[in-house]
């Protein structure tokens, strides 16, 4: 588990700013979910089998014996959150929650034990117009952050019961070529031998790309709601690629599945992953549902927005105070307020604990801010300020207190000049 530092939650900041506002324009509201659930709801919504629940939850039972685990995912306690809150009265909801989850995995890059998700939950809706419209979002969502190379991969899954159909033909396809399988492999031949599909160990790759195909075992109303989510995004212009080796690592999906990959992570590429799970709320205990959602890794995008440089749009709009003088020390605190009240968004930093005059435009200038208010005996005398601009080579201005808040005001509307 890692800290982010101050230099870098500015990132952060953009990244999940960005998304949730695409999200909000796209009809999403936020559920808010508690990073506690009763270990059993992850167990009964994600499979027993998963790594994530056999192997990977930070579980434990606390004074009163009750067992929980910190959520290693948000989908399955959102499902809890919506049958127990009502909110699926009679209307389809458009959903998303946010924040940190728990996986004990071999920490690697872009693998973390603690990391954090942005999710999106649709639930009443058949499709496959909603399917499309969430890959059309992401896909402006990547627009918006100006990220590229992202590749959409698809795929459908069936319905359970062409699931089940494919499954004794896999299962007679691997069983012939038990040797070419790693020990993972043999248990999920068992278990859940879609999983082996979802195998990340290249010397599986070979007999994984031969096994038989999902999609040739699809059901005829699947095939139809694949076609038509298709062809929306053709439609849209919007680039996919139909992996038919494309499963989910957990057991409650149904017919659509995608996920974006890049290639510029090294191993773990996959920065967002989704699909449809039809059944899951009926299997919760909620009246059956159909529902779609997915899950982006912000630790794995944050770590893309760097790798392809791309910023946080420079809103460095900043002004720092530079006090010189006891006098102006005291009323410093002061004008700032006034500032702050003209100014309500603009970061405005008053030089605090003294220091000389060149220490304090030491720390203006490492503040990053645009422009340096001097207040010194001569300005306060006169009630105006000396404004020294930080960031491009523009005069200096001598301002009146009074006209102060405008004068910065105007200033910081422009767009800052690079120098
Ligand atoms: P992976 O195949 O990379 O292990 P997963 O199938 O376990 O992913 P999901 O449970 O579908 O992942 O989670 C959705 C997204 O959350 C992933 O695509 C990834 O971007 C991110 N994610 C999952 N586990 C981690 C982790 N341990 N550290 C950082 N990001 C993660
Ligand atoms: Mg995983």
């Amino acid at each position: 588990m890692y800290d982010i530092v101050p230099e870098d939650a500015a990132r952060w900041h953009w990244v999940e700013g960005t998304t949730l506002e695409v999200l909000e324009t796209y009809g999403y509201r936020e559920l808010r979910l508690p990073l506690l659930e009763q270990t059993d709801l992850f167990a009964r919504a994600m499979g027993e089998s998963t790594d994530v629940v056999s192997k990977e939850m930070y579980a434990f039972e606390d004074r009163n014996g009750d067992h929980l685990a910190l959520r290693p995912e948000g989908t399955a306690g959102c499902v809890r959150a919506v049958i127990q809150n009502g909110l699926l009265q009679g209307h389809a909801r458009k959903l998303w929650y946010g924040g940190p989850m728990f996986r004990r995995e071999n920490v690697q890059r872009g693998r973390n034990r603690q990391f954090y998700q942005i999710g999106a939950e649709v639930f009443g809706l058949e499709g496959p117009d909603v399917d499309a419209e969430q890959l059309l979002m992401l896909d402006r969502l990547w627009k918006r952050l100006g990220l590229t190379g992202l590749r959409l991969e698809i795929n459908s899954l069936g319905t359970a019961e062409a699931r089940a159909r494919y499954r004794e033909t896999l299962v007679d396809y691997f069983e012939a070529r038990r040797e070419a399988l790693d020990d993972d492999s043999v248990r999920r031949l068992e278990v859940n031998p879609l999983r082996i599909l979802d195998s990340k160990n290249p010397a599986m790759s070979e007999v994984i790309a031969e096994a038989p195909s999902l999609l040739e075992h699809l059901d005829d109303a699947s095939r139809e709601h694949f076609e038509r989510l298709r062809s929306i995004l053709d439609e849209a212009g919007v680039a996919y690629h139909v992996n038919p080796r494309l499963v989910r690592g957990l057991d409650y999906y149904s017919r659509t599945v995608f996920e974006c990959i890049t290639d510029e992570l090294g191993a773990q590429g996959t920065v967002c992953a989704g699909g449809r799970y039809d059944g899951l709320v009926e299997a919760q205990g909620g009246k059956p549902t159909p529902a779609l959602g997915f899950a982006m890794g912000i630790d794995r995008l944050v770590e893309l927005t760097q790798v392809q440089g791309r910023e946080a749009p420079n809103e460095d709009a900043a002004v720092y105070l530079v006090l010189a003088g006891s006098g102006a020390q005291r009323a410093g605190l002061v004008l700032a307020e006034q500032l702050r009240e003209a100014l309500p968004r603009t970061r405005i930093e008053c030089n605090l604990g003294g220091g000389s005059f060149k220490a304090q435009f030491k720390r203006a200038d490492r503040s990053g801010a645009r422009y340096a208010v001097v207040i010194g005996e001569d300005e306060l005398a006169a009630s105006k300020a000396t404004v020294k601009p930080l960031r491009s080579t523009a005069d200096q201005a001598t301002v009146p207190l009074s006209e102060l808040g405008g004068w910065l005001r105007d200033r910081l509307a422009e767009p800052p000049v690079k120098t």
